[in-house]
């Protein structure tokens, strides 16, 4: 039977809305939940909740808030189960993913909490001797808004380090996961007895997210904005933030590529390449989304990657755990996905395996003879297909990486560390892991995007930096008089 979430989280109270919207399982199209339809009435009540909740959230101490953000790590790990099924049957993900994915949120809110105990300032010379202070102090009521993808992690990322720090959230979760992204966070935000309006949970339908997401960016108490989705949708934020002057963090898509040199040890960059491109059935923003190898080891890593790839088992993930590749998000993105292999195929591409489109399941797909007048090529798939594609200098590779309008993430697999790094010092990415896939996360590193990937970094010091105001506070101690006539 359905779930019921009727209620939005405001203020600490379960708030009826009156009305509902469908939450589907991918895999089946079956209705997994029926959630609040939030509005922007509601939005503006969870912005003055927040802010009414600010002056005392933000007096606690630092060791009372980071308490709080331990008891919430406790509270998912106790949910573990309910929400590893939750993310198969929501979000149509692997078993293994979602046992992933619920292991990592706890780890983010005690990174969060470990985050309370660094200093909150520097003191700086004065040429007067002034006791010269640079401090941080959280901003207020901060926005964040999340994907359906990983919806529980960066949902946590997002909120998790600017709350630790002492401000008060709205959080809108995608329409495609308003459980997994945002009403399993009310719970345990309750469950774990955080102060009412700390965290406030504004579910709405496709069709309100326009006059919420105005609402929750515009609204004159949001100080902060965290973002994570696509790019076009944070452009538009990020112009509408920019307009108010407001500080915005802005994650986006990717394009991400993987090297693989000559002299790679050719089971690390065919797993590399499997895992980067087909986990969550390459619905991961830093994807591998193009396959670089040198041309001396082309054939034989195309064949062994083939080969790999072909052991993924398709179909509904919560039916089987073997089911690694399960459905795609939605028709809109199974659609999309098609529309690229179609493309690719028509324009010269050649399909190595896969390429069978049944519904939302997508086969994991490769594809070589990919070219750059192709779809496939240039825009962010965000589905399981790959081309793989030949090059001859490590200048060549450099360049055909970042022939792209994205700069997330990206991967280089060589016995050489030293060719590694120059390599990766070359990639116009954010991030770059050598001897790995572009797939990699860590609660308290710098995650983020150059280019149209993103702007600002989330994740440990870099959150808490981007979601604080920094002020210069001076104590003057007899060392800077006035000018006579004054
Ligand atoms: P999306 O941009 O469609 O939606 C993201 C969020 O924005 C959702 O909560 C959605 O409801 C909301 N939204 C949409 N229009 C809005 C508006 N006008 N005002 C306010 N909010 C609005 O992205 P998606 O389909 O949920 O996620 C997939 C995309 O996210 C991919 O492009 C992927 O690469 C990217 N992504 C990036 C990262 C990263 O860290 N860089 C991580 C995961 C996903």
């Amino acid at each position: 039977m359905a779930r019921s979430f009727d209620n939005l989280f405001i203020g600490g109270s379960w708030v009826p809305t009156g009305s509902a919207f469908d939450d589907l399982n991918p895999a089946d199209g079956s209705v997994w939940a029926r959630v609040a339809d939030g509005n922007a009435g509601m939005a503006v009540r969870a912005i003055e909740s927040a802010q009414a909740a600010f002056p005392q959230w933000s007096g606690l101490t630092h060791a009372e808030r980071a308490h709080y953000m331990l008891k919430v790590a406790d509270e998912f790990e106790r949910r573990r189960e309910d929400l590893v099924a939750a993310l198969q049957g929501e979000g149509g993900g692997w078993f293994g993913k979602g046992m992933f994915e619920s292991g990592y949120v706890p780890g983010v809110f005690r990174a969060a909490a470990a985050m309370n105990y660094n200093p909150i300032g520097e003191v700086m010379p004065s040429d007067y001797g002034k006791v010269s202070m640079a401090m941080r102090r959280p901003m207020g009521v901060v926005t964040v808004i999340s994907p359906w993808n990983f919806p529980t992690l960066l949902t946590a990322r997002g909120l998790a380090f600017p709350i630790a720090a002492g401000n008060c959230v709205v959080l809108k979760p995608s329409e495609e996961t308003p459980f997994t992204g945002g009403m399993i966070f009310a719970e345990i935000f309750e469950a774990a007895g955080v102060p009412p309006g700390v965290l406030n949970v504004v579910t709405c339908s496709r069709e309100n997210v326009p006059t919420v997401g105005d609402v929750i960016v515009e609204h004159p108490l949001v100080k902060g904005i965290s973002f994570t989705g696509s790019t076009p949708v944070g452009r538009v934020i990020a112009a509408k933030a920019g307009a108010h002057l407001k500080k915005c963090c802005v994650e986006l898509g990717g394009k991400d590529a993987l090297i693989v040199c000559d002299d790679a040890d050719l089971d690390r960059a065919t797993a590399a390449a499997n895992f980067g491109s087909f986990m969550h059935q390459g619905q991961i923003c830093m994807s591998v989304e193009k396959i670089l190898v040198q041309e001396q080891v082309f054939d034989a890593f195309l064949s062994r990657f083939a080969e790999r790839a072909a052991k993924l088992k398709v179909g509904d993930p919560s039916a089987d755990k073997g089911h690694v590749i399960g459905p795609l998000i939605n028709d809109k993105q199974a659609g999309k996905v098609r529309e690229q292999i179609e493309d690719a195929v028509a324009k010269g591409a050649r399909v190595v395996i896969g390429g069978g489109v049944n519904g939302r399941f997508v086969e994991p797909t490769i594809l070589t003879g990919v070219t750059p007048d192709m779809k496939v090529y240039a825009e962010e798939t965000f589905g399981p297909v790959v081309p793989v594609i030949p090059f001859r200098t490590d200048d060549e590779a450099i360049a055909i990486a970042n022939d792209s309008e994205y700069g997330l993430s990206s991967g280089v697999i060589t016995k050489d560390e030293g060719r590694g790094f120059a390599i990766a010092s070359a990639l116009e990415t954010g991030m770059c892991h050598i001897n790995c896939s572009s797939v990699n996360d860590e609660p308290h590193v710098p995650f983020g995007g150059s280019k149209s990937s993103g702007v600002g970094r989330h994740g440990g010091r870099w959150s808490t930096e981007t979601f604080t105001e920094t002020r210069w506070v001076t104590l003057e101690r007899g060392g800077r008089g006035f000018p006579p006539m004054f």
